[in-house]
C-alpha cells in the first residue's frame, strides 16, 4: 500500500512495516486513512497518519516503543463500534488496530474461563462454551462485531447488565503493552489479589493507559430456563412508571429493555412489524434462572405491567417465539438509517426511580432543538439511550445535536445520575465531567493517568476534559502531535 505516497510517508510506511516484518500489516495513503478517521460516533473526526495491524502482543509492544521514541501518539482501535469518539486520533499518529488479535488461546471449563486474544469478536466467547452449557454473560447489542478488548476499554453493558452486570465482575486478568511499551500482566486467574487493584483502573480507562492484548475472562451456565414478554403501553410514562415499579418491587428480570413509538414506526417501515392497536411504548421483559422461580416472577412482572396500564402483555410460547420478540430490540438501532443519514445514540444513566420524568424532559429538549428522536434502551438499569437522527452535512444540525445531547446529560447528573452509563466519555463527553467532578477530583485522575502515560502518547485528548488540544475536525496531516 505504498503508492501514492509522499517521500516522508514513503519512509514511515518502510519503517513500519519492517518493525511488524509484513508490508500487509500498514496502511497508509488518504483513502485508508480516511476510513479510520472515525467510531460509531461520528460528529466528530481526525485523520490518522498510519493504520497498523499486528498479530501479537510483541509486535504491539514494537509499535509502542517506537511511538514513544519518537514521541507519536496512538490509539487502539477494535471494531469501531465506540459510541464516543474513543477510536479517533485527535493528534494523528498511529491507530493500532487489534482485530487480526482473534485467537482463542485455551478454554479451561473445569475453571469456567477463557483465555483470548484482545480483537475476539464478544459473540465467539460463548459460542466457543456454548456446548457445555455455559456463556459470557456481558452482552453489548453490537456484540457481534464488538471485541473483548473494546468491550474491556469501555467497560460495556448491555441488555442483560441488569441481572449479570457490566463487563468487569467478567474479567479475571489482562495482559497489557502500558503506555511505557512495557508487558504487564494485571489481575488473576483466582479471586482478588492482594495489592492495589490495576486491572480495576484499566478496565473503563478507554484505551488511555495501554493497550489490551489478552485477557482470561470468566463465563457462566447458561439459566435453565427463560420467558421473555413484550408489554405494550398507550404513553412512555406508563411503560417507564412499570419499569420503576419492577425494580422498586425487588424483581430483578434478566432483561428490561424499552423501545418508544418513533422505533416502533421505523420497524414497521423497515420491516413491517405490526404492534398492538395504539402502543406508543414496548417493553421487553426476560426472566431467566431456575423454572419455578422464573414462573413466579413472570407473573408478578405480568401483573405489574398491567396494573401500570398495558393494553398488550405477550409471552413467548417457545424458543422461536422468543426469538421473534427480540427482533424489535434488536433491529430497532438499524431501522432508524432509514430515518435520516446520520445518527448519535447519546447516553446517561439516572436512578431508575426518575425514568418517567427524564424521558419526558428527553421528549421536550428534543422539540426545543428541533431533533429528531428516538429511544431505545436498557430501561431497567436506569440507562438512557435517546437516538438522534439528523443530517451530518448541515452544521447547524450537529450543533444542535450536540446541545441536545448535552443538556440531557445535564439533567442526567442533577437527579443524581451519571453523563454516561455505558458508552464511555472519549471525546463527545470530555466537557461534561467538570458538571460531574470537583477541580480536585479531576486533577487527582489526570495524575494517576499521567503516571501511566506521561507522554501523553496513549490515546491523548480523550475522556479528561481540556485535553482535545485539536482545533478543528477532519486534522492531522503527519506523524506529529
Ligand atoms: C449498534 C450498537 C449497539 C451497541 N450496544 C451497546 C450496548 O448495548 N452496551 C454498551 O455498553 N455499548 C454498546 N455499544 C457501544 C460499543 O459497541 C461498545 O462500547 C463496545 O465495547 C466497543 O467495542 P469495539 O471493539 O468496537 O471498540 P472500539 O470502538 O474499537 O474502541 C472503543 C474504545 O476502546 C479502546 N480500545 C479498543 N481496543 C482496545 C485495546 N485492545 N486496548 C485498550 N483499549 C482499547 C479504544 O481506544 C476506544 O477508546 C453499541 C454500539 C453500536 C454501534
Amino acid at each position: 500500500m505504498a503508492a501514492g505516497l509522499s517521500r516522508d510517508e514513503r519512509a514511515i510506511f518502510k519503517e513500519l512495516s519492517t518493525l511488524l516484518g509484513d508490508s500487509e500489516k500498514v496502511l497508509m495513503g488518504l483513502p485508508a486513512r480516511m476510513t479510520y478517521d472515525a467510531d460509531s460516533y461520528t460528529v466528530e473526526r481526525a485523520i490518522p497518519s498510519a493504520i497498523v495491524f499486528p498479530e501479537t502482543t510483541d509486535e504491539v509492544q514494537r509499535l509502542v516503543r517506537w511511538c514513544v521514541r519518537k514521541g507519536i501518539a496512538y490509539v487502539a482501535r477494535g471494531a469501531g463500534t465506540g459510541l464516543s469518539g474513543g477510536t479517533l486520533p485527535p493528534h494523528g499518529g498511529l491507530v493500532i488496530t487489534l482485530k487480526r488479535m482473534n485467537r482463542i488461546l485455551a478454554v479451561d471449563i473445569e475453571n469456567r474461563q477463557i483465555h483470548a486474544q484482545a480483537g475476539v469478536v464478544n459473540i465467539r466467547l460463548t459460542e466457543a462454551v456454548k456446548a457445555h452449557g455455559l456463556h459470557f454473560a456481558p452482552d453489548p447489542s453490537s456484540q457481534t462485531v464488538a471485541t473483548l478488548a473494546g468491550n474491556i476499554a469501555e467497560n460495556s453493558g448491555g441488555p442483560h447488565t441488569l441481572k449479570y452486570g457490566v463487563t468487569a465482575p467478567h474479567i479475571l486478568r489482562v495482559t497489557m503493552v502500558d503506555a511505557r511499551g512495557e508487558v504487564v500482566s494485571l489481575g488473576r486467574r483466582t479471586e482478588a489479589g492482594p495489592g492495589l487493584d490495576l486491572l480495576g483502573l484499566v478496565i473503563g480507562s478507554e484505551g488511555t493507559v495501554g493497550i489490551i492484548t489478552e485477557a482470561w475472562v470468566r463465563v457462566v451456565p447458561v439459566a435453565p430456563a427463560v420467558k421473555t414478554a413484550l408489554a405494550a403501553f398507550s404513553t412512555p410514562r406508563d411503560a417507564t412508571e412499570a419499569v420503576a415499579e419492577v425494580i422498586a418491587a425487588g424483581v430483578v428480570p434478566a432483561a428490561l429493555e424499552m423501545m418508544d413509538k418513533n422505533i416502533l414506526g421505523a420497524l414497521h417501515d423497515a420491516f413491517g412489524l405490526q404492534f398492538p392497536e395504539g402502543t406508543q411504548a414496548l417493553l421487553l421483559i426476560e426472566c431467566d434462572g431456575q423454572p419455578e422461580a422464573v414462573e413466579a416472577e413472570a407473573a408478578e412482572v405480568a401483573r405489574i405491567m398491567e396494573s401500570n396500564g398495558a393494553i398488550d402483555v405477550h409471552v413467548a410460547k417457545d424458543e422461536t417465539e422468543r426469538t421473534r420478540l427480540w427482533i424489535a430490540r434488536k433491529k430497532g438501532v438499524g431501522a432508524l438509517g432509514r430515518v435520516a443519514p446520520s445518527k448519535v445514540t447519546h447516553d446517561g444513566v439516572i436512578p431508575r426511580s426518575r425514568l418517567p420524568e427524564v424521558l419526558d424532559y428527553v421528549y421536550e429538549v428534543a422539540e426545543e432543538f428541533g431533533v429528531y428522536v428516538a429511544n431505545l434502551f436498557h430501561a431497567g438499569d436506569g440507562n438512557l439511550h435517546p437516538i438522534f437522527c439528523f443530517d451530518d452535512r448541515d452544521p447547524k444540525q450537529i450543533e444542535n445535536v450536540v446541545a441536545a445531547g448535552h443538556k440531557i446529560a445535564a439533567k442526567c447528573v442533577e437527579v443524581g445520575g451519571s453523563v454516561t452509563g455505558e458508552h464511555g466519555v472519549g471525546v463527545e463527553k470530555s466537557s461534561l465531567l467538570k458538571v460531574m467532578y470537583s477541580e480536585d477530583d479531576l486533577k487527582l485522575q489526570k495524575d494517576v493517568r499521567d503516571i501511566f502515560d506521561p507522554g501523553p502518547n496513549c490515546n491523548p485528548g480523550k475522556i479528561l476534559p481540556d485535553q482535545k488540544g485539536y482545533g478543528h475536525m477532519h486534522t492531522s496531516r503527519g506523524l506529529n502531535r
